[in-house]
This record gives structure tokens, sequence and C-alpha cells, in this order.
């Protein structure tokens, strides 16, 4: 099926998703998750609508940025190294990866030269897993409160990858967690605006994570095929 094909495909199950649970449709986002794919594939995309694009590493996100900024723009869901923080700073429009302080500080600063803030998520690593990136639950209070004060940073939610399994059931208590952790911090008005972003659910698990409160979801294989 060809990329607007898939794309339609993926709305109509947006929008039978959001239905189920009494959730608008338009109040999810999808964030096309374009690793590894090509610039016409992305141009293919853009042509059928498709406006955000995530990308994993700076190197391919720069280049397509280079090519593609009048027509797309890119949220960053990699990891960043603070020798490309200023890189990043540039030419993400969201960076849904923050879970250090000297990152955020960094992005801080490299941000005030584009003037205008540079919104942001922080990940957090709900399953606890050793090897992943991502702020422990409970400390993340004390990390939105640190960053917080930051002009140029505009914190607006959580972002979280649940451990893998073929299961989509499997992730639900992960995403459920997600959202109430927003909702504790949302009360202490540890973020920036009233309308909280939940950045969860992949192309094996988006149904479930719209279900329990995503407001963007990132979808790379049902999109553009295997990687
Ligand atoms: C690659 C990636 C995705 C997309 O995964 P698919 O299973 O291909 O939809 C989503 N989020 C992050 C952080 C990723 O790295």
């Amino acid at each position: 099926m060809s990329i607007a094909g898939q794309l339609q495909k993926i709305h109509r199950k947006i929008a039978e998703s959001a239905t189920r649970c009494c959730r608008h449709p338009g109040e999810i986002s999808l964030l096309a998750v374009s690793k590894t794919v090509s610039v016409d594939s992305i141009r293919e995309a853009a042509a059928a609508g498709q406006r955000i694009f995530g990308e994993n590493y700076l190197q391919e996100a720069e280049e397509k940025y280079r090519q593609l900024s009048n027509l797309a723009e890119f949220h960053c869901i990699g990891h960043i190294q603070s020798n490309k923080a200023k890189i990043a700073a540039t030419i993400f429009s969201m960076v849904q990866t923050i879970d250090r302080e000297k990152i955020a500080r960094e992005l801080n600063k490299h941000r005030q030269a584009v003037g205008k803030p540079l919104a942001a998520l922080v990940q957090v690593n709900v399953g606890g897993e050793e090897q992943k990136s991502g702020v422990k639950a409970e400390d993340c209070e004390k990390f939105l409160f640190a960053i917080q004060e930051l002009p140029w940073l505009r914190v607006t939610g959580l972002m979280t990858i649940p451990p893998y399994s073929p299961n989509p059931e499997d992730s639900r208590p992960f995403f459920r967690e997600l959202r109430q952790l927003a909702a504790t911090l949302a009360a202490k008005k540890l973020f920036a605006a009233p309308k909280v972003e939940l950045s969860m659910g992949m192309s094996g698990d988006f149904a479930v994570a719209i279900e329990e409160g995503a407001t963007i979801i990132r979808v790379g294989t049902a999109l553009f095929g295997e990687r």
C-alpha cells in the first residue's frame, strides 16, 4: 500500500480508538517516525498531509531538516549528546527526550538564538529498565522543578517507551502510570501549559495508548514499513 494509503488507515484507527473511549480524534496527533526513511518517502507523506516527523539520529535529522524544513517539522525522539545540543536546539520544534539537567540547560542556552522557546517533553523510564534512558518516575517532580526556570525550554508533558512486548496489552499499565504521573505533576503546576502532552504508543500499541490518554503517538513501521 502507498504511504498515503497507510496514513489514511492509521487515521481511521486513531478515530476508532478515540471514539471507543469517548475522546475526540483531534486531541491526538500523529508523529510519523522517519528514522532511516528516505527524503522522498517523507515528501510523499507530507504531500498526503503529514506534517510532523520524529527522528532519532542528529546527523540524519540535520540533513532532512536542510532539505525539508519548508514542508515538515521535526521532533527529536532519540538520545542527545550534549555536544550536539546546539544543532538539536536549532532544527527541532520539539525535543521529547529530556532526561538530564545538563542537556536541558544546553538546549535552553542554544535555543535563545532561535528566538522562540523549544517545546520539550521529559522522557520517563516507567519500566525502570536498567539500560533505558529516561528519568525514573519517582525523580520526575524534582527534575521538573530543577528545569522549570529555563526560559527557552517549554516543558509541556511526558514521553515514554515501555518495555518491548509483542502483546499491546502489556504496555497498558505503563501508559496508565505515565498518565497518572503527569496528572500529579500538573496539579503541582510543573508544566508550562494547562494542556499536558502524553507521548506514548508506537505501531504495535498506539490503540491502547490512545485509550490511556495519549496526545501524541509515534508511528514508524505501520506508516513506512519495516526498517
Ligand atoms: C523507532 C521509534 C518509534 C517508532 O516505532 P515503530 O514501532 O516503528 O512504530 C517510536 N518511538 C521511538 C522513541 C522510536 O525510537
